[in-house]
């Protein structure tokens, strides 16, 4: 009975129809849904939070699967759309680049294909092109629904390793630049004394948490002494001028430190990161801004940039 009810609300939410006893989604393979299904009914005494965790994979499987099948169908006209790529997105050289010159990996969350492409003069390799051809309101949509599927791993180590190569000092401000709607090196950074803030585009406004910030006029009336950001700067869809604005909040002598694995191309599987700055491309990031590369620093994975602003004269 609770079965055949569980397979309506399927069949209602989603394009998905019974075949020989078996949950189908049309032109998909077999749902993992249907495995979970018989897993719940095996067992005779389902508790009331067995149906909710059933419920949110239903709804995590489903999610997962209108992102793969909308990626499919974007992938399919790429196929086909015989793309020319013909100024470098970082250093704004002419290039002619074609869909052969590809260097291709996939999705793992559910992305599709994933072809990027190296610049001939600066090396930045960037893309894919089809997530650099979303508006901002559609990237911010990709990131809802990605964020209310997967979540990110604790990354607090590296963000501490960047806030240190700031030679911070008490009684300065710093900012960590794109935190997550709280971070726990700014908690520990706040107990250890330290004047220190978060912005987070996507972070809520909470009384609780005055210290993040996701509006960049409020961030505007602050400067700072230094800069740390940690996994933001291979998401960002224009470095250069996301540099000319941070740069604009650092007080003169102010430092930048920008960590991420993407300096080498790792992590090459998520569509959501859209440059790796490669080689001598990092000079580019904040071409014709009063920012001088202090330093760089590799310790494995851990890769970190250090950017110093001028004295003003
Ligand atoms: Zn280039």
């Amino acid at each position: 009975m609770i079965k055949s009810i569980v397979k309506k609300y399927l069949i209602k939410l989603g394009n998905f129809y019974i075949k020989n006893g078996i949950l189908l989604q049309e032109k998909q393979k077999l749902l993992v849904v249907d495995d979970t299904i018989n897993e719940l009914f095996v067992k005779k005494f389902a508790t009331k939070s067995d149906y909710y965790d059933f419920f949110d994979k239903m709804k995590n499987e489903i999610r997962i699967n209108s992102i793969k099948n909308k990626w499919f169908i974007v992938d399919q006209f790429e196929k086909i759309y015989k793309r020319k790529v013909k100024k470098c997105p970082l250093c704004e050289c002419d290039i002619t680049i074609k869909n052969n010159d590809a260097i291709t990996s996939r999705c793992i969350f559910g992305g599709g294909m994933l072809n990027r492409f190296q610049c001939p003069e600066c090396k930045v390799i960037f893309g894919p092109m089809k997530m650099l051809d979303l508006t901002d309101d559609e990237l911010k949509e990709e990131y809802n629904i990605h964020y209310s599927i997967f979540s990110e791993g604790d990354s607090t180590e590296s963000e501490l390793k960047a806030f240190e190569l700031l030679k911070p000092s008490f009684g300065k401000k710093y900012l960590n630049y794109g935190s997550g709607a709280w971070s726990k090196s700014i908690e520990i950074l706040l107990s250890q004394g330290y004047d220190i803030y978060g912005y987070e585009p996507s972070s809520v406004i909470n009384s609780l948490n005055k210290r993040i910030f996701n509006d960049r006029r409020k961030l505007q009336s602050i400067k700072f002494d230094g800069i740390y950001s940690n996994n933001v700067l291979e998401h960002l869809r224009y470095p250069n001028e996301e540099m000319r604005y941070l740069s604009n909040l650092l007080n003169p002598n102010g430092v930048m430190v920008h960590a991420t694995p993407c300096f080498e191309y790792l992590y090459e599987y998520t569509r959501f990161h859209l440059f790796f700055f490669l080689e001598n491309s990092r000079e580019y990031i904040i071409r014709g801004l009063d920012l001088v590369e202090e330093g760089f620093v590799k310790d494995g994975e851990f890769m970190a940039v250090i950017y110093r602003k001028g004295e003003l004269i």
